[in-house]
């Protein structure tokens, strides 16, 4: 590790000129943070476009034949925008001749390049304008970031070209997003990714921290359109930040976590709005001991069906879990949870999995398993209270169970995890939002 921070900046924070100058202020505020990875342009405004939509849908327009001039007459000229508004204030940026690279890049969509490299140039561009703003090299990502001809990302092959590019770079702006394929061609990670660009670099260059800068200072114990004003969460592991954006809750892109994890590198997410904010820091482990009896953060889902099954001497039978098991297997249908009782055992699937496969499954279940009875609940949710502190402290349950009996709210299912950092309750559809608020409201007291 050495004091190298990398900072990745999400397209709200690059969205104008105005925004482009906030990150230049945090950047410089920092030197520290010496590799910097920008998304494109984001929203400006609830009824604003991101870039990167309308750069797919210049895409889709030369594929069907009609003319895209007039969605990428938007795209131009935003940057144009942004470039001519930097002007008026940092000289350095007369010398960006962008409509050169923006004719470019319209030349190569007319011509047919595929819908990655279109995708990617929002990075692209943005990366070049900040490289100019900040005096930082330019280190275009299809030259360290590799994918297989399958498209899969290589990481070792990429985390060698980081290092070997980026120890003669003393500052550098890296666009997120993309890299390249053997054949050269651009190909971008899933939406969001350059969440995940941004945590690549962080581990190939040993950062000792890696920054997400965004438009929320940090990640808030419940979902604030459930939750009036929750609290902010200071400190995470990754083991609770999974399980809470596993259910649902909206965080990073999850593939970005896995490399800086595996670092040792801890996350900050913080508002380029509000840089003094101290956001939410993402750690392996957490040694502090104040968070004994508290919980970190509530998430949920709704529209799961539950499929109960009874049967005597159930846990006498050898191969019962097998056999049931195997027949969502031949379905293709994968389930979330499996409450089990001495002669009782829950399928808890998703709607999604097991639409238009119910009767088949059911069916089947009869069949091989024979069982007493079968019952199907559909319209449930599934509610995760999680927490590091909960382990090894009693109470907690007790907290959560009572704070839904006090209001009158039937639990489905119960489930903790072996990890004890996570308590899964089963309820309605319809009581979802009274629960998360009324397990959130037991822990503020
Ligand atoms: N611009 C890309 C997207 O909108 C990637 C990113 O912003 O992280 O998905």
């Amino acid at each position: 590790m050495n004091n190298i921070v990398v900072a990745k900046f999400g397209g709200s924070s690059l969205a104008d000129a105005n925004q482009f100058e906030k990150v230049k202020n945090v950047i410089e505020a920092n030197p520290s943070r010496r590799y910097i990875v920008p998304s494109a342009p984001g929203k400006r405004h609830g009824k604003d476009y991101k870039i990167t939509d309308l750069l797919y849908l210049c895409n889709t327009h030369v594929q069907q034949g009609i003319p895209f001039d007039d969605v990428f007459k938007i795209i131009s000229e935003r940057y144009t925008e942004i470039v001519a508004e930097l002007s008026l204030k940092y000289p350095q940026m007369k010398d960006l001749d962008i409509s050169s690279h923006l004719n470019i890049i319209k030349t190569s969509i007319l011509d047919g390049v595929s819908s990655d490299y279109t995708a990617s140039r929002g990075e692209y561009l943005n990366g070049i304008i900040l490289a100019t703003l900040l005096g930082y090299e330019f280190v275009d990502a299809k030259d360290i970031i590799f994918f297989d001809a399958k498209g899969h990302f290589i990481p070792d092959a990429t985390d060698k070209a980081i290092k070997e590019k980026l120890k003669s770079v003393e500052k550098a702006v890296i666009p997120g997003f993309y890299g390249a394929l053997p054949n050269n061609h651009i190909k971008t990670f899933s939406r969001g990714g350059s969440d995940v660009t941004g945590a690549i670099i962080a581990k190939g260059v040993s950062a000792e921290l890696y920054e997400n800068w965004t438009d929320v200072s940090g990640f808030l114990m419940a979902d604030p359109r459930i939750v009036k004003n929750p609290c902010p969460i200071d400190t995470i592991t990754y083991r609770e930040l999974r399980e809470l954006s596993y259910m649902g809750a909206t965080v990073l892109h999850e593939d970005s976590v896995f490399p800086v994890r595996e670092a040792g590198i801890p996350i900050n997410i913080k508002n380029t709005n509000m840089p003094m904010d101290p956001g939410t820091l993402i750690v392996d482990e957490d040694s502090n001991t104040t968070k004994v009896g508290k919980i970190t953060g509530i998430a949920g889902k709704k529209d799961f069906t539950v499929i109960a099954i009874e049967k005597t001497l159930l846990n006498s039978e050898l191969g019962f879990c097998r056999k049931l098991l195997s027949i969502l297997e031949m379905n293709g249908v994968s389930f979330e949870n499996m409450p089990s009782g001495i002669d009782s055992v829950s399928l808890v699937i998703s709607d999604s999995q097991i639409e238009g496969k119910l009767d088949d499954i059911l069916d089947e279940i009869k069949k091989q398993c024979k069982p007493d009875s079968i019952d199907v609940y559909p319209n449930m949710a599934l509610i995760a209270t999680v927490g590091r502190g909960m382990s090894k402290s009693r109470g907690v349950a007790t907290k959560v169970f009572s704070a839904l009996s006090n209001k009158n709210i039937n639990i489905r299912m119960i489930d903790q995890g072996s990890s004890e950092i996570n308590i899964i309750v089963g309820v309605e559809n319809n009581d979802f939002e009274r629960a998360i608020d009324a397990i959130y409201s037991a822990f503020q007291n």
